[in-house]
C-alpha cells in the first residue's frame, strides 16, 4: 500500500538532494572540521557553506548562525541563554500555545522563581497585542512568541511582536521551527533577537537545528566545552546533518514561492472539499495568516484517533495532535485555549502537506474521509439517532 504522507509538521522526508549532499560525509569525507590537517580542514569549509546558504534562507550574517541539535535545543538555549546573561530580571512572556519546547521550559523556570505571563489568544487563534503591552516592563526579560503555530497554522504578527518587546529593552525570541522553509523571512529588516529551528521540519535530517542570535545580542553559552560555533554551542558538529540543513535551506530559498502556491492549493482543495462533504465540522483558526501546508479541522461526535487509525488502513498518514503530545487522552492545549468546546477537540486533525504530496493524493483522501465520519458517527455514543 502506499503511503500518503499528510503529517509534515511532525517531520518531513529528506530531499534526495539533500541525500547525495550528504552521503559521501559518512565513509569518504569524515574528518573532524576542528582538526589540523587538511582532511579535516575541508570539512570545515563545508560547515562555512551551511552557515552561508542557512543566513541566505533567513536574510542575516553567517556569524549569526549557532548550529544546534534540534528546535528543542535551540529553543532551550534561547531562553536559559537569555536569563543566564541577564540575572537582576526575573519576568519572561510567552503564550498560552507554544510548542512544549518552550512552554515546559516557561513552566520550569516558573518553579524556580520567574515569573511566567501566557498571553491568551482568541477564537480565531489570534493574540491581543494590548495584552503584551500591559505586561511589557523593566522587569521582562525575554519575550518568546512563536512564528507559526504547529497545530493549526496561524501566523502571529512577529515583526510587530519583536517591535514593541525590544522597544521596551525585552530580548525577542520567537520558535520559527514550523515558518522557516515555508513563508519568506528576512531577519534583516526585523527586530528579532533570537530564532529557532529545526532541520527535519524542511527537508533536512533529524537532529541539527539552528539558533540565529542577532550580532550584539547578549545570550550565556548553554552547553559548555570545546571552541566549536565560535564557542556558543560546544560539541563536535553534527556534520552531515549541518552540510543537508545547509542545502534544504538553499532548495528552500529557490522554490519557496512556487512550491507553497502549490501546497496551498492542495490544502485549500482537501479543506474545501472536507467541509463540504462532511457535516458538523469546523476549521480551527483564522483562514488568513495561516501557513501555506496546515489544515486542522474538528470533527464533532468523534474521537480525532479513532479517524487516524481509519485514514491508517489506506495509508493516509495525519496527526492529531502535535507529535509530542499525540499519545495523550488529554485533548490539544493550543485548541483549548482558542476556546474549541471540548468534544470539538477531541474530534480534530491536522492535515500538514509539503511539495512532495500530488493531486491524487489529495482526491483519495477526499474520497476516503466521509464514509468514515460516517461510519464513526454511527457508532458514536453522542450522536442522537
Ligand atoms: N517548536 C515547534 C513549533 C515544533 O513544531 C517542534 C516540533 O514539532 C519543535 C519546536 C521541536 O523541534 P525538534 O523536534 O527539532 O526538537
Amino acid at each position: 500500500m502506499k503511503t500518503i504522507y499528510f503529517d509534515n509538521n511532525a517531520t518531513t522526508k529528506v530531499a534526495e538532494e539533500v541525500l547525495e549532499e550528504i552521503r559521501p560525509l559518512f565513509c569518504e569525507l569524515y574528518g573532524n572540521p576542528s582538526s589540523m590537517h587538511t582532511f579535516g580542514g575541508q570539512i570545515g569549509r563545508k560547515i562555512a557553506k551551511a552557515r552561508e546558504q542557512a543566513a541566505a534562507l533567513l536574510g542575516c550574517e553567517p556569524s549569526e548562525i549557532v548550529f544546534t541539535g534540534c528546535g528543542t535545543e535551540s529553543d532551550n538555549a534561547a531562553i536559559k541563554g537569555t536569563l543566564a546573561a541577564m540575572p537582576h530580571k526575573r519576568k519572561i512572556i510567552t503564550t498560552r500555545v507554544e510548542h512544549p519546547a518552550v512552554l515546559t521550559v516557561c513552566r520550569d523556570l516558573e518553579n524556580q522563581g520567574y515569573t511566567i505571563v501566557e498571553l491568551n489568544v482568541n477564537r480565531q487563534g489570534r493574540l491581543d497585542l494590548a495584552e503584551l503591552e500591559e505586561h511589557l516592563d523593566d522587569d521582562t526579560a525575554l519575550v518568546t512568541i512563536m512564528y507559526a503555530n504547529n497545530e493549526t497554522g496561524m501566523i502571529f504578527p512577529i515583526d510587530k511582536i519583536a517591535e514593541l518587546a525590544t522597544g521596551k529593552g525585552a530580548v525577542f525570541h520567537t520558535d520559527a521551527v514550523q515558518a522557516v522553509g515555508k513563508i519568506p523571512l528576512n531577519l534583516s529588516k526585523s527586530d528579532i533577537d533570537l530564532l529557532s529551528l529545526s532541520g527535519h521540519k524542511l527537508h533536512a535530517p533529524k537532529g541539527v537545528g539552528i539558533l540565529y542570535v542577532r550580532k550584539g545580542t547578549r545570550l550565556s553559552p548553554y552547553m559548555l566545552g570545546g571552541h566549536q560555533e565560535a564557542g556558543r554551542r560546544a560539541g563536535t558538529e553534527n556534520v552531515p546533518g549541518i552540510v543537508g540543513l545547509g542545502k534544504a535551506c538553499e532548495l528552500a530559498a529557490e522554490n519557496l514561492q512556487a512550491e507553497n502556491s502549490k501546497v496551498k492549493y492542495l490544502r485549500d482543495k482537501l479543506e474545501n472539499a472536507l467541509s463540504e462533504k462532511c457535516p458538523d465540522c469546523r476549521l480551527n483558526g483564522d483562514t488568513e495568516d495561516r501557513l501555506p501546508n496546515t489544515c486542522n479541522i474538528s470533527f464533532e461526535y468523534i474521537e480525532g484517533e479513532a479517524i487516524l487509525l481509519m485514514l491508517d488502513k489506506y495509508g493516509i498518514c495525519a496527526s492529531s495532535g502535535s507529535a509530542c503530545t499525540s499519545g495523550s487522552l488529554e485533548p490539544s492545549h493550543v485548541l483549548r485555549a482558542m476556546g474549541v468546546p471540548f468534544t470539538a477537540a477531541h474530534g480534530s486533525i491536522r492535515f500538514s502537506l509539503s511539495r512532495y504530496n500530488t493531486e491524487e493524493e489529495v482526491d483519495y483522501t477526499i474520497e476516503k474521509m466521509p464514509p468514515i465520519i460516517n461510519q464513526l458517527r454511527e457508532l458514536s455514543p453522542f450522536v442522537t439517532k
